[in-house]
């Protein structure tokens, strides 16, 4: 617990308070339970086999997709190369041949 600055003015004139992380400078508190929002995005992201899916993953589609707001269908089988793990709702951003889209990881299967 050393190097703690302030997220809004980088000061490091930090005390604890109860659960709260004071700034003595600013006014600034924030839980102690949530200091940084790599928390979130440590939830791994699985493929429909259980396997975890990283950044950089090759990926094929283990269903035909219609692609939201167009008239794309993605192919039952179509493999994706280089796929990005974002978060959310559908979390895996994928880039193809007919463009790039948000796909779940739930319809995908690594390679
Ligand atoms: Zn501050």
């Amino acid at each position: 617990m050393d190097s703690q600055t302030c997220s809004k003015c980088g000061m490091s004139n930090i005390y604890p308070d109860g659960d709260f992380l004071i700034c003595a400078d600013c006014g600034d508190e924030r839980s102690v339970y949530q200091q940084d929002e790599e928390f979130q995005s440590d939830l791994s992201i699985k493929d429909a086999n259980g396997n975890v899916l990283n950044d950089g993953d090759d990926v094929v589609l283990i269903k035909d997709l219609k692609v939201k707001g167009s008239s794309i269908n993605l192919k039952v089988g179509t493999k994706i190369k280089g796929i990005r793990i974002v978060g959310g709702d559908h979390e895996v951003d994928c880039k193809t041949s007919s463009g790039q889209f948000m796909l779940k990881a739930c319809f995908l299967k690594k390679v």
